[in-house]
């Protein structure tokens, strides 16, 4: 959308799906990213493939990073990703329960949360590789608070459980 404000706020938002069609579904998912009120997409990552995490008995996941400037506060912009993943159909099983979209805000600007219901920067996003690699192709230097950069802090992640997945197109 076009009009952001000048108080919008640099937010880094994880993709990721595994059920149906995830290739398809992360592409919906970077759409209504971009289509929500007062935000624009300005950046997103290739598509990576990783292997699930904690419950490993199911298939591979599609994951992606993208960078958006957006209007809308931290709690307003985790209930407009909420809104989006029911949208898609997402179904609340179990923790760590194949899902056919999930979107996980990692950092908002410089900013560090801890409210009920959202913690910013995302409490898991050092650990994971498949937030981390995709978030070093688009913002090498974006800082993590407290912890360093992007580029650094991904450098020290096993890349091997993740594969970066070919552009089909230019
Ligand atoms: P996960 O993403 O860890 O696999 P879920 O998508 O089921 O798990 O999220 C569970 C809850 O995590 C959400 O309902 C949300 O309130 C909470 N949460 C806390 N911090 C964040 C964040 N930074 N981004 C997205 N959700 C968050
Ligand atoms: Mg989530």
């Amino acid at each position: 959308m076009t009009g952001v404000p000048a108080t919008a706020h640099t937010a880094c938002v994880a993709l990721g799906a595994n059920i149906g069609d995830p290739l398809r579904q992360v592409e919906a998912g970077f759409a209504a990213l971009a289509a929500l009120p007062g935000t624009r997409l300005t950046a997103r990552s290739s598509l990576y493939r990783s292997a699930p995490v904690g419950y490993a008995d199911q298939p591979d996941f599609i994951n992606a990073v993208a960078l958006i400037e957006t209007a809308l506060a931290p709690q307003a912009l985790l209930a407009a990703l909420l809104g989006i993943e029911r949208a898609q159909g997402r179904v609340r099983d179990f923790p760590n329960a194949p899902r056919t979209l999930d979107l996980d805000i990692v950092l908002y600007g410089g900013l560090v949360l801890h409210e009920p219901g959202l913690t910013i920067p995302h409490a898991r996003m050092l650990e994971r590789a498949f937030v981390m690699l995709p978030l070093a192709e688009i913002a090498p230097d974006a800082e993590v608070p407290g912890q360093g950069t992007v580029r650094e802090l991904a450098a020290r992640l096993d890349a091997g459980s993740v594969a970066q997945l070919r552009r089909i197109s230019a």
